[in-house]
Parts: C-alpha cells; structure tokens; sequence
C-alpha cells in the first residue's frame, strides 16, 4: 500500500522540484553554481525566508564553526563596491557585484580582506572606517576579486553568535540562495510538528468549540505524518490551517521551502519561498503566525491560508480568503482528506494528512465573544489612557489588517528599579501583538521634575527587569516622551542616576604583551540607561583616545591613537558616561608592549654600559628578558590591578569587579 502510494507520488515530486526560470530574474542563466562562502564548513543554520521577528529572513545563514576569523570566500566573480557597519544589526558587511548581473552580501563580519580596506581608506568616509561608526560607504574604486577569492572574514558583529549571513538580489527582489547551488544536501528530513486550526468568524465551531484547536503529529512512517489525536475534525463555518514545521540540520531548526494544501489533487493553497520583494520584507506576518511564530524555529507557524493584503510572490494563488475552509461547500457525511505537502532543501520532502467533516451540530445556545476591533490598517485612530496620561496615535498602516488594543495603568507591577526613580505608573499596552507594520506612536506625560534631565521611556521585561527603549524624543514644552513602537507590553518612565562601572578586562591580565595581535581591552557595565557609544573619555600617554564599544559582552576596545600599539610602557585613563549622561570613575591601566626581537638585541649591551639607570628602567628590561626567555611562564607576568581614581564619593563600587 505505501509502496503504492510512493511510486504514484514520484511524477509530481519531480516536477515540485525542479527549477524554473521563475526562480531566477528574468533572462537569468546561471552557467556556473556558486561556489560555498565559508572555507572549511560546510553547513547552513537558516534558510531563505524564515521568520524574524519583524521581517522576513531575507538570505541564508552559513555556519562558521561558532568561530571568528574563517575566510568568507567570493561565491562569484566580482567586483566589491559597497561596505557597510550596522552595528544594531549585520554588523560589517560587504556587496560583491557579479558580472551575471546578481549581487551577494555578506553579513556579520570581523575584518574585510586587505585589498577591500586599501580601498576603504581611500574613500572620503575613511574617517568613519576608521574611528568604528556605522558607515555605509561606495568603494571609489571597485575591486575586483575571483570566485573563490577571500573578500573578508568571518565574526560576529552586529546581532547573533559568529555565522555568515547572506543575501542575493537583483532589482529589489531577493533570491532563495539555495536555486544558486548553495542548497545544503545534507539537511535531515522535515518534520510537521503541529496542526494548528483558527476559527475564522465568531460564529465558527472546530469540534463544537469557538476555540483555536492545537493537536500534535505524529511519523507513522518515513516522511509521513498524521494527527496524534483522532484524524476527523468537526467543522461549522469557516476555519484557517496553520502548520508548525521545520527542517531538522545539525542542532537548527531550518524553514522550509514550499508547502502547500491539495484536496485530491487540487492546491486549494500553498507557497514556494523562492525569491521576495525588498519592500515586502516586514510582511512575514502575512506567512506566519507571529502571535506563535519564534525565530529559532520553534516553531515557525505557516499560514495557509490568504490573510488580508497578501501579494507576496510565490503564493500559489493571489485570491482572497484563498485556502480558507468552509463548511458550507462540504457535503454532510462526506469527509474530505486534506494533504499537507512540505518541500525543504536537498530535495526533502514530507507529507501530513488528516480529515475535515462537516458538522451539523446545533450550537444555537452557545454564547461566543463577538469581535471586537479599534485599530485598522486603512484609517488612522488615537486613544487615551482612562489618566489621560498616555495617548497611542494609530497612523494609516499602523498593523496589518485590523486589531484591537487597550492601554491600563498597572499599579500593582513590581518592577526591578535599582539605582532608577520611577516618574510614571507603569502602563500596560494590549494584548499581546506582533502583526505591526509601521507601528504605532507612544505619549507619556510626566510630572516637572529636575530628573528629568536623566529621564527617558523604559520597557519593563518579563523578570521585572527594565531596558531603555532607542529613538525615544522628549518634548519639553508639552512635558511628554514620544517614540515609536512596534510592539505591545508594559512602558514605564523612569530616570538614571547611577553612574556606570569601568573595570579592567580579564583579557588584560598581564603587564607585558608581545606586539603581534595585541589588543586594548576594557569593560563597562550601567545598570540603567546603558553605555552611550562614543560616550568616552580616554587618554593614552595623555593623548586622547577612542574605542568601539560591543553591547554584547560590554567589552570596549581601544583602538587610537595608534601609539597604544608602540613598544615601551604606556598609561591608559578611561571613563564611560551612560545615556542619561552619568559619567563612571576613571581606571587606570598600566601596559607595557615588547619590543620587537631584533631592536632588543641591539639594546642589550646599553645597560652595561650606562652607568646611570633608575631602578623603574632596570625592573623593566629584566622583565621583558624573563619574558623572552620563559614566556611559558606564567609566574612572571604579574597581573595588573586596575587604579581607580575615584571622582566622586558615591563611586566605590567601579573598583569591584
Ligand atoms: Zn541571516
């Protein structure tokens, strides 16, 4: 019977998976596959796109071995024109334009090869390659690389662990890299987690509840799934089927590349995710159910049905309410099978079924919810909190479709406000909603106060712990915060008095460092407001300083003036201000670099012959002569304790660390 079953699927397999031309621009030939980005792994982590929080995954993630510094290699012939830092998202990234007409980015990276940043350097933007601000820079003369070439290496600015991400497009319209030749074989088979079946009105039944229905699958045999509880589900109006499905590679969970719903052998509706629009990047939310979907795959939730305002490319049909099913053109005790049809890379695929019957149930005495809604995509709306205190302003295309939300003042919410004044309640915006498109704009009054200098909009999280939210402005003559939200949750205001800390970095735990690699490292923590990028007072030798400071682990690298690099000893003084402008203490920090094997040999013989040398200078060389002799040591290289010069009382604690 299975067997059966197989050989009649075999034809249709086929043709799912074959290529089209529709994959590729318009008049696109690919002569060559694309060679893999990452020398020496041979592994991808996510696919084309899957769900992000807010957008599309608009390209494919490339393991690096969890690793810093393996070369990302040219997938093509090119030319690189473009670099950029993002540093609250892809980090450093590089455009390579091949001569077919497509470009590649890449995403995430540490270090760009040397010819591209000989040419950095010559650009009127060197100054911000240079001193670690975002940039976005056109390259004033291409270079040229080979497939295969080593354009830069791999890291992990930007969000995210150490991995490569990248994308392909041509004309605004980005391409599955996977039609490329960088599908990845080795992917394991995909598995259907989760049936997932809405009620599309109030007045619609599933198993006679006006209820969301959730069942599990199960594999009854290879690449098969059915439901774990019984395979007929009782329907009454009009219902919508979502599936929670992944593809399983190493320990990542990967979207998936089509799916589609067939009764019989008709695509009542379905997708292929092979190519999406630029401008169509926020509307994930149209595939995916965000209420459940996570970025990590578990799960990533497909709609499969049409909702309101879908024009994504690669539906299987653009009609409204398209996969929709509808108990009124079903027969009464006729069952419908509804195939599930999952297609993922290296030619993957896998099947779920199950059965919908309709019910003819009398459901009159039961009482259900009537819908309500207060916020549409096509009208603008604003309202108030019952204070008055707090206004939302809904502009057209606030969200998707239609919504509802209210907004309360939560007095009973115990929030982790340490070393911060609270200057308004805490207000609760709901509920839970995530199908934003340009969002919507918060108010907060606050009362005058002389905090109000170090004040500014806080999101509480779901430890009681709070996080500043960017982009908020304050209007002095209307006393309100303003910023613009894409999210639901809890706001708060509150101000920052407490400095932040600056501690010496457990990197930097010797006196001596050899030239090569050597790197300035501190570390700053706020409590608060957070570390203000480029909120620094540095000074190396007295000569003024500047750093790059990484959100992630609070590590602040030091990078001018270049003299910190120079052999000989050398005096660093910092200080960090957070963002409500509260400055930490100044450390201290005491280095010394070696100096290079050569000039040491020819210095030697100096100390026999002066007869005149502090007692600071003799220290010095003999332990810059330990150190050459038994660098394995480690018994000689004293580790450094950080001085702090403390300007204020209240700042003791910066010496702990
Ligand atoms: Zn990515």
């Amino acid at each position: 019977m299975l067997r059966f079953f197989v050989l009649v699927l075999i034809p249709s397999f086929v043709s799912l998976l074959a290529i089209s031309s529709s994959d590729y621009p318009p008049g696109f030939v690919l002569k060559n596959p694309y060679l893999w980005p990452v020398k020496g792994h041979d592994s991808i982590t996510g696919a084309f796109g899957e769900f992000r929080t807010g957008h599309f995954h608009m390209g494919q993630d490339f393991s690096t071995g969890g690793k810093i510094g393996i070369p990302i290699l040219a997938v093509a012939k090119g030319k690189v024109t473009r670099v950029q830092r993002r540093w609250t998202s892809i980090g450093y990234a590089l455009f390579l334009q091949h001569d077919d007409g497509m470009t590649s980015r890449y995403g995430h990276l540490h270090k760009f090869a040397p010819k591209v940043v000989k040419q950095i350097l010559k650009s009127k933007q060197a100054r911000r390659f240079k001193d670690r601000t975002d940039f976005d820079i056109a390259l004033p003369e291409p270079v040229e690389v080979d497939a295969g070439e080593t354009i830069a290496f791999s890291g992990d600015t930007g969000v995210g662990p150490p991995h490569l991400h990248f994308e392909l497009f041509k004309d605004n319209i980005y391409y599955n890299p996977m039609h490329f030749g960088l599908g990845y074989n080795a992917a394991e088979p995909i598995v259907f987690n989760t049936l997932r079946i809405t009620p599309q009105t109030p007045r619609t039944f599933i198993n006679g509840r006006n209820e969301t229905v959730e069942i599990p699958f199960y594999e009854t045999s290879g690449n098969r799934f059915e439901l774990s509880e019984s395979p007929t589900l009782f329907i009454q109006g009009k219902v919508g089927i979502q599936i929670a499905i992944h593809q399983k590679s190493n320990n990542n969970r990967l979207g998936i590349f089509t799916l589609d719903m067939l009764i019989g052998e008709n695509v009542l509706q379905g997708f292929q995710l092979s190519k999406i629009l630029k401008e169509h990047t926020r509307k994930n939310v149209l595939l995916y159910d965000s209420s459940v979907s996570k970025p990590n795959g578990n799960p990533f939730s497909y709609y499969l049905h049409t909702r309101d305002g879908n024009d994504l490319l690669g539906m299987r049909s653009n009609g409204r309410e398209q996969g929709i099913l509808d108990s009124e053109q079903m027969k009464m005790g006729e069952p419908k099978e509804v195939t599930i049809r999952a297609t993922g890379m290296g030619g993957q695929m896998s099947l779920a079924s199950f059965y919908v019957l309709k019910d003819q149930g009398d459901y009159s005495h039961i009482v259900t919810k009537e819908w309500k809604y207060n916020v549409y995509y096509d009208r603008y709306t604003t309202f108030k909190s019952k204070d008055t205190k707090v206004e939302l302003f809904f502009p057209v295309n606030a969200v998707y479709s239609k919504a509802f939300f209210e907004i309360e003042a939560q007095e009973q919410i115990k929030i982790n406000t340490q070393g911060l004044n609270q200057l308004s309640s805490v207000y609760k915006i709901g509920p839970d909603f995530k199908d934003f498109n340009l969002g919507y704009d918060l108010y907060v009054k606050v009362p005058k106060t002389k905090d109000i200098n170090s004040a500014d909009l806080y999101e509480v999280l779901a430890d009681g712990n709070v996080k500043k939210i960017n982009g908020s402005s304050f209007s002095s003559w209307g006393q309100f915060f303003k910023v613009r939200l894409r999210k639901t949750g809890l706001f708060v205001v509150l101000s920052d008095q407490t400095p932040p800390n600056i501690y010496l970095h457990e990197l930097m735990n010797k006196t001596v460092y050899p030239r090569e690699d050597f790197a300035l490292y501190l570390k700053a923590v706020d409590v608060g407001s957070g570390i203000m990028p480029d909120g620094f007072d540095i000074t190396v030798d007295g000569i003024p300083g500047k750093a790059e400071f990484f959100p992630k682990d609070g590590r602040l690298e030091i990078f001018e003036p270049e003299s910190l690099y120079e052999p000989g000893k050398h005096t660093v003084l910092a200080s960090v201000r957070d963002f409500a402008g509260n400055w930490s203490s100044t450390v201290r920090y005491d280095y010394e670099i070696q100096a290079p094997p050569a000039m040491e040999e020819k210095k030697k013989p100096i100390p026999e012959t002066t007869a005149v040398e502090t007692t600071k200078e003799k220290k010095t060389k003999k332990e810059a002569k330990e150190i050459k002799t038994k660098s394995s040591s480690p018994k000689v290289q004293k580790v450094a304790k950080p001085i702090t010069i403390a300007p204020k009382a209240k700042d003791k604690k910066s010496t702990s660390r």
